[in-house]
């Protein structure tokens, strides 16, 4: 049973940061890559490289019988689907597990389920998370959808039943506006998603992004890693992100770490998993659940000293999650910069030769990234480039660190969003934690 040999179907920081934990433990691996990628670090790294196709995503990093036959013809006996492309697919996973290799990820029916938000928001609201009040469901009737909005309260937002990445979702301040925005919302939805479903919600007006990540064994375990607060976003991208939330007690984790963990060993689910939740006035609302390891999990493991990698590799080998709930001990505070390949202002983005790098170093600094001086950044794929995560003691000392850390950073010959981070660090709001997750594009508009 135990893994051998592990293929990364993913590319970029994350192939990499599976391709260490595979051989901290031991585990042989194999890289895929397109033609733009033959030159990346994870592909001089790994044991084996398999090339699967060209540079367009759907014909590489999406392409589920290139990424079989690669596993079959270097005899891996497993899959880890890092975060994106087909992490979230569930009919990868039974195709996966459909050709005796290891999907390392949850069991496809729970994808299944938390990849439709309806059945999602059922889910979580059975399990007994807390819910964004609005419908129960699906609704097309108009006269329905005004008494579940006055209900409710205005504004609502009408959000699409297979929507992703923020699209295809409609704030309703009255009444009026309601069946003609539902309309829009539906024939937007059907164009970009093939579905025209939508459902309503109470439309928060200042809410956090706070999430908690959990893992289960599949076998009715569970346990809470803590929070992340991912509330500094620009067009529902996350920026930058950190651990503990600046507004979470301890008595607050515990509790609602609890109700999400129990929610998890109820439900048999197995793997990594991230429960996503609004939170405004003391109160959390469940938006998402994300069936897979997620871009901000090292502040995690910055304060818990856990490697989420190893465990998911762990898991989907049988094994039992390897600390319990009371082992684990949230310490001191760390923060996470996405570094992008764009001008930091404009965001336009900045591909190409990367002419000199220099990752920072010293005490509780951590990067990760695939950079290198003379690798080119390919045009095709996500703008991020690298992410550095420090931590510290408290969170100014955290703050402090990554100030002097990001005066370190070198990546030549391309725009980066070292910049930004740099203005937004000195940010008297961001300093006091006092923001939403709408602040971002409001102090964006107000640079200049
Ligand atoms: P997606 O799957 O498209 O990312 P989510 O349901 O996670 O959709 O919502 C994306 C973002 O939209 C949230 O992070 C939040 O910024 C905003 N949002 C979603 N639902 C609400 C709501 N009920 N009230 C206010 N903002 C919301």
């Amino acid at each position: 049973m135990a893994i051998s040999r592990l293929l990364i179907a993913n590319r970029g920081e994350i192939a990499l940061r599976i391709h260490r934990a595979a051989h901290e433990m031991g585990i042989e691996t194999v890289a895929v890559h397109s033609t733009a990628d033959a030159d990346a670090m994870h592909v001089r790294l790994a044991d084996h490289a398999v090339c699967i196709g060209p540079p367009a995503a759907k014909d590489s990093y999406l392409n589920m019988a290139a990424i079989i036959s690669a596993a079959e013809i270097t005899h891996a006996d497993a899959i880890h689907p890092g975060y994106g492309f087909l992490s979230e697919n569930a009919k990868f996973a039974d195709i996966v597990e459909a050709h005796d290799i290891t999907w390392i990820g949850p069991k496809p029916e729970h994808i299944r389920t938390m990849g439709d938000k309806i059945e999602a928001k059922r889910t979580a609201g059975a399990l007994g998370l807390p819910l964004v009040p609005g419908s129960d469901g699906a609704v097309s009737d108009i006269k329905e959808a005004k008494e579940i909005a006055e209900a409710a309260g205005y504004p609502v937002i009408i959000k699409a039943a297979s929507g992703g990445g923020g699209r295809g979702m409609k704030v309703c301040n009255s009444p009026d506006q309601l069946e003609t925005l539902m309309q829009q919302a539906g024939s937007e939805a059907k164009a970009a998603f093939g579905d025209a479903t939508v459902y309503i919600e109470k439309y928060l007006g200042n809410p956090r992004h706070i999430e908690f990540q959990v893992f289960g064994d599949g076998n009715g375990n569970a346990i809470h890693l803590g929070e992340r607060d991912c509330s500094l976003q620009r067009r529902h991208q996350k920026v930058l992100e950190e651990a503990p939330s600046p507004v979470i007690s301890a008595e607050e984790r515990n509790r609602m770490g609890g109700i999400v963990a129990k929610a998890m060993a109820d439900m048999g689910y197995r793997g990594a998993g991230t429960i996503e939740f609004l939170w405004e006035n003391g109160e959390f609302y469940f938006i998402e659940m994300n069936t897979r390891l997620q871009v901000e999990h090292p502040v995690t493991e910055a304060i818990t000293g856990v490697d989420l990698v190893r465990e998911q590799i762990r898991i989907a080998d049988g094994k039992p999650l390897s600390v319990k709930q009371e082992e684990i001990e949230f310490k001191g505070h760390a923060i996470e910069c996405r570094i992008n390949a764009e001008d930091p202002f404009t965001f336009a983005p900045s591909p190409g030769l990367v002419t000199s790098y220099h990752a920072a170093g010293g005490m509780h600094v951590r990067v990760d990234s695939g950079l290198y001086a003379g690798y080119k950044i390919p045009p095709y794929y996500d703008s991020m480039i690298a992410k550095l995560i420090v931590s510290g003691r408290t969170r100014e000392g955290c703050i402090m660190r990554l100030k002097r850390a990001l005066e370190e950073m070198v990546i030549g010959g391309v725009k980066t969003s070292i910049p930004l981070h740099q203005k937004l660090l000195s940010d008297p709001h961001f300093l006091d934690g006092d923001y939403s997750i709408k602040y971002l594009e409001q102090w964006l508009s107000e640079q200049g």
